[in-house]
């Protein structure tokens, strides 16, 4: 997007504020479609908790995306966002059985990746047809927090487990309709993605009703300069080819799905802050932002790099600011890095903020959640109003004393 188009919305509707761009949204969804074009049924399911604003899901239902879902809410959000049950999966972790009934109840694709669940489920629905979540065991890359296929993730059924995968499935003669696997959040290496794939056929092998397998996500995008990305057109070429040969040799085609949350979103998205002042200590120029981990956690949480520009000033003398927010707590979003000069009042831009952004935001120290807006069509709509006073005390009692 362009500068102009963003300080406008940040002086339209005030700061902080999350902005995302439609048209990268589906520029992206195009090249991963493409990248899978010799795949004859090909599936992808958005990962809505990468940002589940109701505009967001409704433009890339529309795109004629699926759509993935970890909780029965966020099954209820797409439903209302107009995607139809047969497009929607349920891939939850940890959840009780009864929500596993419930979301099953509405026709939605269910996943399972707990055998004990798996065997009471199998034993009451024998005709429901189920997805089951494998853990290939293969690492990712990526830190700890976003590989979920190492050997003491709590995430899938492990391959290891096969032989009493199978005899649930035998003693219970439920249907499993599909096979999963999601290595975790960041791939940087394609041949690990195709190694953790063979792992997954090998098992696919084993059931004969299959009619999709479930490749997850974790494609990785670049979060600042000079930074790994997924090639997802190699990954599509490799894991096409490879994918219709074992579908010859199942003897019928199957449907080749996705999750891509990130990749779908992360790109579009923009948090533009607002400077309340810069602040020099004996080391230090602080850029003061009017947000916080409250808005933008990602840095904290994961440590995770946003570029940082300020298009108030696109031209100035590149300097050093750490940019930090208004939190009373530690709440550095980025240290020591080179932004154009940076003045009172200047607005910074993070780049990258479409996905797990917003949707972690929070009401810490009392805070509003920003507004969020979406570029659609060369113009800015609000999709989500800035809160005000009012929802600090919604859904609280008050006792009078
Ligand atoms: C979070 C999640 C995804 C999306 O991961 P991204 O890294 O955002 O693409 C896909 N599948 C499952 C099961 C998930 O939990």
């Amino acid at each position: 997007m362009e500068h102009h188009s963003l300080l406008e919305i940040a002086e339209t509707y005030g700061s902080p504020v999350y902005v995302y761009d439609a048209h990268k949204i589906e520029s992206q969804y195009k090249r991963l479609t493409n990248a899978f074009g010799e795949v004859s049924q090909l599936k992808i399911h958005y990962a809505a908790k990468a940002l589940t604003n109701i505009s967001v899901l409704k433009f890339v239902s529309k795109l004629g995306a699926a759509l993935d879902t970890v909780s029965v809410q966020e099954v209820q959000l797409g439903l209302k966002a107009g995607f139809a049950t047969e497009n929607i999966i349920y891939t939850p972790n940890g959840v009780s059985l009864s929500e596993l009934e419930k979301v099953a109840a509405l026709g939605v694709q269910i996943n399972i990746d707990n055998l004990d669940v798996l065997e009471q489920f199998g034993s009451k629905y024998p005709e429901t047809p189920v997805c089951i979540r494998i853990n290939p065991h293969v690492m990712a890359g990526g830190n700890s927090n976003i590989s979920v296929g190492h050997i003491d993730s709590k995430f899938g059924i492990s391959i290891h487990q096969m032989p009493l995968l199978l005899r649930i499935v035998e003693n219970t003669q439920m249907n499993i309709n599909g096979i999963h696997m999601h290595t975790g959040s960041d791939i940087l290496d394609i041949e690990v993605f195709l190694h953790a794939s063979e792992i997954l056929f090998e098992a696919a092998k084993q059931f004969k009703n299959l009619t999709f397998i479930d490749f997850g996500s974790g494609f990785k995008v670049s979060y600042k300069a000079h930074d790994f990305e997924t090639n997802i057109e190699e990954l599509g070429e490799k894991l096409s080819h490879r994918f219709n040969l074992f579908c010859e040799n199942y003897g019928r085609p199957l449907t080749l799905a996705f999750e891509p949350g990130k990749f779908l979103v992360s790109q579009s998205g923009y948090f533009l802050t607002k400077v309340n002042g810069i602040k020099q200590t004996t080391s230090t120029v602080f850029a003061q932002v009017d947000s916080g981990f409250n808005h933008f956690i990602r840095p904290m949480l994961y440590g995770a790099q946003h570029h940082i520009e300020n298009i108030s000033n696109p031209e100035g003398k590149p300097r050093f600011y750490s940019v930090v927010g208004y939190i009373c707590e530690t709440d550095t979003f980025a240290n020591n890095c080179r932004i154009n000069e940076i003045k009172e009042g200047d607005v910074l831009a993070f780049h990258n903020a479409g996905a797990y952004c917003f949707m972690m935001a929070s009401n810490y120290n009392s805070r509003y959640k920003p507004a969020e807006v979406l570029w659609y069509n060369g113009g800015s709509h609000l999709i989500r109003k800035r809160e005000t006073f009012e929802d600090l005390l919604l859904n609280q009692v008050e006792l009078e004393f």
